[in-house]
């Protein structure tokens, strides 16, 4: 079947171009009216970028707490049940996500659910959305996951933890602004790149790559590791997470990802610091990209961490090696349909106790 690429094709880059926010959605959207939503990672009510944003009288500025959780369907459901009691059925021009992975990912799952009935639970999965969402413009403040240029929205709902994938979830533009990623904690920001950079790692080894994926999984896993090796600039690790969000719709991640759902599921690590917790064991895997990811680690002074799974029970461990299963079309990527004999849950579990 016919298979349509698309980018997010509008982007705005440099330093101080947060300024310029407004205009961009103006010049993006000449024909639509209407308030703007703001939807922004609370965190940067202390950072300084809250107070950069230009919001017109009636406009909604709706801060998010990601700090506990990564996003969830209840608190998309909750978002668009607030801007429906404050403006009624009157749609918004655009959705601007403000944030990491998580507020981007919020901000596309209420741009979503803006247009189309039921809860964001029901959305959850591959080509579900069947009306046009509003627009929206991401901009990102931290650089990795992609969540900026990927047609996903990741969410933890009732039954699982899966993305709204869809066309409708992509952004219409984004704005890259190197200043915003400063007030980062830098390991924060460390593991949000190396998650990108497993992300290109990933798809590079997988066959479920094509010649549209591979440019972009390659530039962005140089660009990142440039910048964390010391020699790129704040700019270039912006565009290579644009890059490899753009790689995904044409690859596919693999091993690291699969076993990385149980470490975050169970043992509550946030979705960047468990892929690096499972990828520093996967040498077998992805030999030399794992010592680069350790060099890397060196070079930024981050520690990474070992015997998390110290003290789990053999129960959950198998729970765990269970739940990497459901990834399965990654796993078929990295190791053909043949993976449950190559990697049994036994394996697995022997690979989760080794971390
Ligand atoms: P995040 O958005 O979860 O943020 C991590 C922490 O950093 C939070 O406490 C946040 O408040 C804080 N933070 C963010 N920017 C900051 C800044 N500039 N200054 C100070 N603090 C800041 O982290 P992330 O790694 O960017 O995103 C992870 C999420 O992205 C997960 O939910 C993951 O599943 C998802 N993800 C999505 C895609 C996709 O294609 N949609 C791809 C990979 C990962
Ligand atoms: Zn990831």
């Amino acid at each position: 079947m016919m298979k349509i690429t698309k980018l997010v094709s509008n982007i705005v880059l440099g330093r101080g171009c947060i300024r310029e926010l407004k205009a961009f959605a103006g010049e993006l959207l000449p024909d639509r009216s209407g308030y703007d939503v703001f939807i922004v990672d609370s965190v940067h009510r202390n950072t300084g970028t809250w107070d950069q944003l230009t919001p017109d009288s009636g406009d909604l500025m709706m801060a998010v707490d990601v700090s506990a959780h990564e996003p969830k369907t209840e608190q998309v459901d909750e978002l668009c049940g607030r801007i429906r009691e404050e403006k009624g059925d009157a749609l918004p021009r655009v959705v601007i996500g403000i944030g990491g992975g998580s507020a981007m990912d919020t901000a596309k799952a209420v741009s979503v659910m803006l247009t189309n009935p039921g809860s964001s639970a029901d959305y959850q999965g591959w080509d579900r959305v069947k009306e046009k969402a509003v627009p929206k413009i991401a901009v990102p403040t931290l650089a990795g996951t992609g969540a900026e240029a990927s047609r996903t929205a990741v969410l933890s709902g009732p039954v699982r933890k899966l993305g709204i994938n869809s066309e409708q979830s992509m952004f219409n533009g984004v704005l890259m602004d190197p200043d915003l990623l400063e007030s980062a904690d830098p390991e924060q920001a460390f593991y949000t790149g190396m998650d990108g950079f497993i992300h290109a790692v990933e798809a590079l080894n997988g066959s479920a790559i094509n010649a549209m994926g591979r440019p972009f999984a390659e530039k962005s896993k140089e660009a990142i590791q440039r910048f964390f090796s010391g020699e790129g600039s704040a700019e270039e690790l912006m565009v290579g997470s644009y890059l490899g969000g753009a790689s995904i719709a044409n690859s596919s991640v693999g091993v690291c990802h699969a076993l990385s759902y149980g470490v975050s599921f169970y043992l509550g690590y946030r979705h960047g610091i468990a892929n690096a917790i499972v990828f520093q064991r996967l040498e077998e895997f992805y030999g030399r990209d794992v010592e680069a990811l350790r060099a890397m680690a060196l070079r930024n002074g981050i520690e990474l961490p070992q015997d998390v799974t110290a003290g789990v029970s053999s129960a959950t461990l198998d729970k765990m090696a269970e739940m990497a299963y459901l990834l399965e079309r990654d796993l078929i990527s990295a190791m053909g349909e043949d993976y449950r004999r190559i990697l049994p849950p036994e394996r697995i579990v022997d690979l989760y106790r080794r971390m």
